[in-house]
């Protein structure tokens, strides 16, 4: 009598963009939820994944390297198909359309524009450079999440394909566009795994 096999759940590879800021924390929480993450430099990396983490750090450096390896083409190739990609912090300010004129777009700073919106800057202000939050956020059940804010960016306009999952004093901070999310939040600092969880969930199988 033969035995059942076990199912064998795929394990989705998860492409962390890793130009320069924190990757490191994305791809240890990934790991640890079971997917093969792994750090991506060139445009080979990106295309083998499933999904893309666009990681904290600089905005204007991971944007020029991005350019400079032409990873920036190939995100919007893999977008195109229809991978789960999410930008935290400056991941966020670089998936933006838009970045609100006065708030470090030296330049013309270019983006990504997977999501539909405009970001500001470091615009939580000097004061609050750096906090934490407990935020209520229903898509990722009833208990608050602890929050990470590092001179983070917010949304200051949404256009109407854009869900907004979360807020602080009314600004637009976790977003959601088909397979593009997006929060202004390091969700890779805190132990609660909820955000990576609701993006590896929208990895198409
Ligand atoms: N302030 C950074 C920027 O504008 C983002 C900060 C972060 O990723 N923690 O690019």
């Amino acid at each position: 009598m033969s035995t059942p096999r076990p199912t064998i759940t795929k394990r989705p590879k998860i492409a962390v963009v890793a130009m320069q800021g924190d990757f490191e924390k994305h791809i240890q929480m990934l790991l640890r939820l079971g997917a093969e993450a792994y750090p991506a430099r060139t445009s080979a990396e990106i295309e083998r994944a499933d999904g893309i983490v666009l990681p904290g750090g600089e905005s204007t450096t991971i944007g020029k390297l991005l350019a400079r390896y032409g990873v920036d083409e190939a995100i919007k190739t893999a977008a195109g198909q229809g991978k789960a990609i999410y930008g935290t912090c400056a991941g966020l300010i670089l998936l933006a359309r838009e970045i609100a004129a006065g708030t470090g777009q030296r330049g013309g700073q270019p983006t990504l524009g997977l999501l539909d919106i405009v970001v500001a800057r470091n615009a939580f202000g000097r004061q609050r450079d750096s906090f934490e939050a407990e935020l209520k956020i229903p898509v990722l059940g009833p208990e608050p999440l602890h929050t990470v804010f590092i001179r983070a960016p917010y949304i200051v306009e949404a256009g109407p394909e854009v869900e907004i999952l979360a807020a602080y004093e009314s600004k637009g901070i976790f977003v959601r566009q088909g397979n593009i999310l997006g929060s202004a939040f390091h969700p890779e600092l805190s132990d609660d795994d909820r955000t990576h969880r609701l993006f590896l969930s929208q990895i198409a199988t």
